[in-house]
């Protein structure tokens, strides 16, 4: 049943299945870090409420395999829409899928993509309004709902307020204290919790075959799927060279060729050291080894600020890491 494949998310999945038999609140917000479950619940809800299987549909449940449950699957079931950047940013590319090119388009115009903007709510408030073209339930699911413009969550306002019939909204957010009051009262927050670490390391290798150590980069990922990947990625740069003399300029040359991806992994690399600096911390022995180490944490911060702020992601990783030859960090 795809309920339970929202792994470890007890709480939200058995409200999810209950509202299915029961109430569907008109707007909900789903809360919690990124890559915990939060999509995958949305879309196996508006899997359930649309499913054609009436034994799955009496358990508040999808079967994943009827027609409704496969198209919601790959995107074209036309009730459901899920706002997201890569949605948006096709809506600003304004062109064809079958151009050529598109794909390195889209690619690049996704990169850009930092807030939901007005023009997208409104585009899908529209859509709201369409009369359902089956019949069943309307979803609309908001990710990253927090980087909403505010004009934008202005427009939503009064589509979750009073959405027709059979229509529920869905926000996803992991800054829930960023969004506006107005929009958080008339939503019914669920929270997702972080994974264990043995589930992010089974998300892992089942998403990512490739990676050389799922239980490792489990072991970075504080207990989120999105974490763990950049993590792994990571790690690829930061074992590109033995710990030692070479090793810092090695992960800097590393580093992918692309501004975009370099800064990207430049920060997850940051994160990685840091979370290793914290457990070298935790284990110091005297004074002298915690105060060290309190040092190197500050001037991380420093330096994921410097690669957010344009400074060249290889040259700060390579400062970065010559910071820390006296501490010791096991990666
Ligand atoms: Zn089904």
């Amino acid at each position: 049943m795809p309920f339970s494949e929202v792994l470890d998310q007890p709480s939200a999945t058995d409200y999810l299945k209950k509202s299915v038999l029961g109430r569907v609140p008109q707007a909900l917000l789903f809360c919690g870090p990124s890559g915990v479950g939060k999509k995958k619940a949305a879309l196996e809800f508006a899997k359930a409420l649309n499913c054609l299987d009436p034994v799955a549909r009496q358990n508040g449940d999808a079967c994943g395999l009827c027609a409704h449950c496969k198209a919601i699957d790959n995107g074209t079931y036309p009730d459901v829409v899920v706002a997201d950047f890569l949605y948006q940013a096709r809506l600003e590319l304004k062109k064809d899928p079958g151009d050529k090119g598109y794909e390195d388009e889209l690619e690049k115009e996704l990169a850009k993509q930092q807030r939901i903007k007005v023009d997208t709510i409104r585009d899908i408030t529209a859509k709201s309004q369409q009369k359902s073209a089956v019949n069943g339930w309307k979803v609309f699911i908001v990710d990253e709902a927090q980087s909403m413009q505010t004009e934008a969550a202005n427009a939503l306002l009064k589509f979750i307020e009073e959405p027709p019939q059979k229509t529920v909204w869905v926000l996803l957010t992991d800054k829930k204290a960023s969004m506006l009051k107005t929009i958080l009262s008339r939503c019914q927050p669920l929270q997702f919790a972080p994974l264990p670490q043995e589930t992010v390391q089974q998300l892992l290798a089942q998403t990512n075959p490739d990676v050389a150590d799922p239980a490792l980069a489990a072991k970075y990922a504080q207990g989120s799927l999105t974490r763990a990947q950049r993590a792994a990625e990571a790690l690829e740069i930061l074992q590109a060279a033995p710990q030692g003399p070479a090793w810092p300029a090695a992960a800097a040359a590393a580093l992918p060729r692309t501004m975009t991806a370099a800064r990207q992994d430049a920060q997850a690399v940051l994160d990685v050291v840091t979370l290793a600096v914290h457990r070298v911390w935790r284990q110091a022995q005297n004074e002298a080894e915690r105060k060290a180490c309190q040092q190197a944490l500050k001037k991380l911060e420093n330096y994921k600020i410097a690669v957010a702020r344009n400074v060249s992601p290889a040259l700060t990783v390579e400062t970065a890491l010559m910071g820390l030859d006296k501490l010791h960090i096991q990666i």
